[in-house]
């Protein structure tokens, strides 16, 4: 068992394993980047409001991970049963979606029209050169085999086009977020008998299984568990980033990081735990990393996010808690009253907009302003919000938020966690440090069981 562990990063994945090891009487160090614990499960205050890194809530279909984390708020965490809906076309549906919902309101002829073109794709040979396996599927290959032309047509495309900002030709399925996903005989099962009775559950499963969230913002879960980690021992730095990674002879590593005052502070240990962003590794490893490496790297990417947050005093605002929008330059839309009133101060309500975008773009770069221009119009519209209404606007921005499942994607992946599993005593975890699609609770239950493994050496 080592002595002394550093973990990078001061996220789920991250607090998780520190949780554990500090638990265990291991040294550990938490070595966090932003001025606060939680990375994109941070809840951050600005100007008397708590803002999340988009709108958050807690579940989990992990017994043990459910039960860490209820205990942590001893069994007082608030339940806040998900409602989500989709608008599109100006209609708004159900969502997971609801099969009499549907053809109520796109009508029967609709329902037959997706029922046939998935009869035709079942029919259908698999892609040629690629056997039966889907592993190499983009997301318009596997979509239309799954779901048929028809049912992709309406849905899929357009919102992972909108979302991706690329062609589903050119996307890996893997960016259906998902464990195991759904078919268009799975949905047809959810739609008619919307039960879980699997371990391992779809997206749109998931979205079924009972929630809480804190009622100072979802950050808290990540606060509380930093609190547990300082009460075991464990030390937390915040402002620090890590600018260097040293390993010496004798499996000793020495991690840099540069202070807010600028200076290098050096963290020896013998084992590191990271949860950075997985293609900005390699280049922080002293001796360097192989050029293939660092070439593998260069070819991974994340999606970013900005959520811009419109002040107003409506309350409500939508019939739930968010709304998936086609056909506009936001992915979402969702109400912080609904998860929690004391996120804002008394009598205030927050909507936030999602925008999907590219670190650096034009949409990262927008304004404020800029961003409310681009949204304000079908906000309108729709009736969700009018000018007016809105008292002030706040941002979030995230940039390492969707790891880029770009077609070819899992060779430089492949790549590089094979190099840093060489090296023996440095791991990798979490959805930007193993570049995974993972929700918060998958994020504990990993660093949790990477905290078993590490003690269990
Ligand atoms: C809009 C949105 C909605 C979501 N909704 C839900 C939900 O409802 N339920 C759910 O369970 N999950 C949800 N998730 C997913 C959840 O937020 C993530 O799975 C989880 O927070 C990821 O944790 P992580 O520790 O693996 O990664 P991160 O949160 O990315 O943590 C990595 C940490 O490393 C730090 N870091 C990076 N570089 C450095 C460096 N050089 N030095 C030091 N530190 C560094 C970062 O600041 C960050 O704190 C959502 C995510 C998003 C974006």
């Amino acid at each position: 068992m080592p002595n002394r562990v550093v973990v990078l990063g001061g996220g789920a994945s991250g607090l998780a394993a520190a949780w554990k090891l500090a638990d265990r009487g291991v040294a550990v160090d938490v070595i966090e980047a932003a001025p606060q614990v939680g990375g994109l499960a941070a809840t951050i205050p600005v100007d008397g409001y708590r803002l999340d890194v988009g709108p958050h809530s807690f579940f989990s279909d992990d017994e043990a991970v459910l039960g860490a984390v209820l205990d942590l708020f001893d069994g007082h965490m608030p339940r806040r049963p998900r409602s989500v809906r989709l608008r599109m076309d100006g209609k708004k549906l159900a969502y997971p979606l609801d099969a009499a919902d549907l053809v109520r309101k796109l009508g029967a002829m609709t329902g037959l029209r997706c029922f046939a073109s998935y009869a035709v794709e079942r029919v259908r040979p698999p892609y040629r050169g690629r056997g039966a396996e889907d592993s190499d599927l983009s997301v318009e290959q596997w979509g239309a085999r799954h779901f048929g032309r028809h049912l992709f047509e309406l849905f899929f495309r357009p919102y992972t086009e909108q979302f991706w900002n690329m062609p589903c030709a050119a996307l890996s399925h893997d960016v259906i977020p998902t464990s195991k996903k759904m078919s268009f005989f799975k949905t047809l099962r959810l739609l008619l008998m919307p039960k879980l009775d699997g371990a391992d559950l779809s997206l749109a499963e998931r979205e079924l299984l009972p929630s809480w969230y804190p009622e100072n913002g979802f950050g808290a879960i990540c606060e509380r568990i930093a609190a547990t980690i300082r009460q075991s021992g464990g030390r937390i730095h915040l402002n620090r980033p890590v600018v260097g990674i040293a390993r010496r002879r004798g499996a000793e590593c020495v991690v840099r990081t540069r202070t807010p005052e600028d200076e290098v502070m050096e963290f020896p240990c013998d084992f590191v735990v990271s949860t950075i962003p997985l293609n900005e590794l390699p280049g922080l490893l002293s001796p360097a990393a192989p050029n293939g490496v660092t070439e593998a790297a260069n070819r991974l990417d994340f999606l970013s996010l900005v959520v811009l947050y419109l002040v107003t005093n409506k309350d409500p605002i939508l019939e739930c808690q968010y709304e998936y929008s086609l056909g506009n330059a936001y992915n979402r839309i969702s109400e912080t009253n609904k998860f929690s009133p004391f996120t804002s101060p008394e009598g205030e309500n927050l909507l936030g907009i999602e925008f999907s975008c590219r670190y650096g773009d034009s949409v990262w770069q927008s304004t404020e302003e800029q961003l409310f221009e681009q949204c304000i119009d079908p906000l309108r519209k729709e009736g969700v919000v009018m000018g007016h209404e809105v008292r002030d606007l706040l941002v979030v921005k995230a940039r390492h938020v969707y790891p880029l499942f770009a077609l070819g994607y899992r060779e430089p992946l492949r790549t590089i966690l094979d190099y840093v599993a060489s090296l023996g005593n440095v791991r990798v975890v979490g959805r930007a440090g193993s570049f995974e699609y993972l929700d918060a609770d998958q994020c504990f239950k990993k660093g949790f069981a990477l905290a078993d493994e590490i003690t269990r050496t």
